[in-house]
């Protein structure tokens, strides 16, 4: 049973899933994810694995209740996949070698371009949750990719944001921040060819990083061959500075932000954003209540300050 159910106070779809109450405990010996579990080929490189106890499917699952004009109810209509990075149970990211994260990129575009073109899906996450404290229960090295029947608040927020900008300035918001991002140097992390990763100016996290496509484009699919190889660089570049920070394995999460799957925003630009829970070496930044109950993030350290600890973190 599950269902999304619509909150009149905010504005805003919860999906609800019971039937995720019943996943089972993996036994610590046994991962569905390695080779010979049964449960994927013997041989893959990366590997999209259908997700058991997904939170949307097609066909959705029947709503556990009924709802009304004020309490509106949707069936839970979307795709959830896992995405498997490596067979190997203990490489992650930063980890992987250039050539097969230019695999996993061309995965995460091949099925970018399926799931937006399946009618009523109006947004497709690509996403990675990594390690326990992020709540992670699964060690084997995956991403995860949702297609959602609708456009996700804070992206909304920030689609509406570049609109304003670009009917304002005749320009994208993104590039902007782009273009006095790469003027400063003050909180450039590492840059390539085609893309640049920074701690942004407004992080709402201590380590936040957003890596901007420097051409302007909207999609993954929009990437050109050498393109797919810098961002597989880069996200290779951005991980390993995380692991070296501290010396141990580094939690983030992180999110491919692009424009919904239906329509034309050509306003809209291109990035990946990394927040890692950790302010320090052995300090959670929790959310707390003004996080969680206002929206309004308190970061008490300098985006300037994280952003040269990144830097001379060794790659
Ligand atoms: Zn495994
Ligand atoms: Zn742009
Ligand atoms: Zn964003």
């Amino acid at each position: 049973m599950s269902e999304l159910r619509w909150n009149p106070t905010a504005r805003e779809w919860v999906s609800t899933a019971s039937h995720r109450q019943n996943r089972p405990l993996m036994p610590t010996d046994y991962c569905p994810f390695c080779p010979g579990s049964g449960r994927v080929p013997e041989h893959y490189d990366v590997y999209l694995y259908p997700n058991d106890f997904a939170a949307l499917t097609i066909p959705p699952a029947p709503p556990a209740v009924k709802g009304d004009r004020l309490y509106r109810v949707r069936p839970a209509y979307g795709q959830c996949d896992v995405v498997l990075y490596h067979p190997d149970h203990h490489t992650s990211l930063p980890q992987l070698s250039v050539d097969h994260l230019v695999k996993l990129v061309r995965l995460w575009r091949r099925r970018f371009t399926e799931l937006k073109r399946i009618p009523g899906i109006e947004y497709v996450l690509i996403f990675e949750n990594k390690g326990a404290v992020i709540g992670v229960t699964m060690p084997h090295p995956h991403g995860q990719i949702y297609a959602f029947p609708y456009v996700p608040p804070r992206l909304k927020t920030e689609l509406a944001a570049a609109r304003s900008y670009q009917r304002r300035h005749q320009r994208c918001l993104y590039c902007e921040i782009l273009r006095k991002e790469r003027q400063s140097g003050q909180r450039l992390v590492v840059e390539n060819s085609a893309f640049t990763a920074f701690v942004p100016f407004y992080a709402r996290w201590p380590y936040e990083v957003h890596i901007f496509a420097r051409r302007h484009l909207g999609t993954i699919d929009e990437l050109r061959p050498a393109e797919e190889r810098a961002l597989a660089e880069i996200l290779k570049r951005v991980t390993t500075k995380y692991d070296n920070l501290f010396n141990f394995s580094f939690p983030y999460m992180m999110l491919m932000h692009q424009p919904p799957a239906k329509g034309r925003f050509p306003y809209y630009h291109f990035h990946i954003e990394f927040y890692p829970p950790y302010r320090s070496r052995d300090k959670l930044k929790y959310l707390a209540s003004v996080e969680t109950g206002t929206g309004s993030f308190l970061n008490d350290s300098l985006a300037e300050e994280k952003a040269a600890e990144l830097r001379a973190a060794s790659e």
